[in-house]
């Protein structure tokens, strides 16, 4: 994906330093942070939405899911709680359409979200 800004970083066009990275994903620090810790975790491949990726390549979650779980336990995140969040499209605040998980922690965080 030519124009996707997270392909960009990835492939270190921009660059950005990493949280966390091994083969399948990389962590990066949100630019606009909207809590204390506001990382974004990014599949190397490209899909703008969950919904998007097949059976033949669904190992892909449990990556990502590892990526954050890793980097969960290098920030040491889980005593103070942490949220996840993946939006998809316009309707619920989707920016950049390349499947990212933001992980928010650092402050009490409202429920339900808006
Ligand atoms: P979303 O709105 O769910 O698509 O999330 C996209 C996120 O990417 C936003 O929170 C942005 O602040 C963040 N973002 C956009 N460009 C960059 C960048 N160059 N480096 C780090 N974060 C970025
Ligand atoms: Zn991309």
């Amino acid at each position: 994906m030519d124009s996707c800004i997270f392909c960009k970083i990835i492939k270190k066009e921009i660059p950005v330093p990493r949280v966390y990275e091994d083969g399948k994903a990389i962590v990066i620090r949100d630019i606009n942070p909207q809590a204390p810790v506001h990382l974004l975790a990014l599949p190397r491949r490209h899909y703008s939405g969950v919904h998007e990726v097949g059976p033949a390549d669904n190992k892909l979650f449990g990556q990502l899911f590892q990526a954050v779980s890793k980097v969960v336990e290098q920030e040491k995140l889980a005593p103070q709680g942490y949220r996840l969040v993946v939006n998809f499209g316009e309707k619920a605040g989707q920016t950049v359409p390349h499947i990212h998980v933001h992980i928010l922690s650092g402050r009490p965080l409202q429920w339900p979200p808006g």
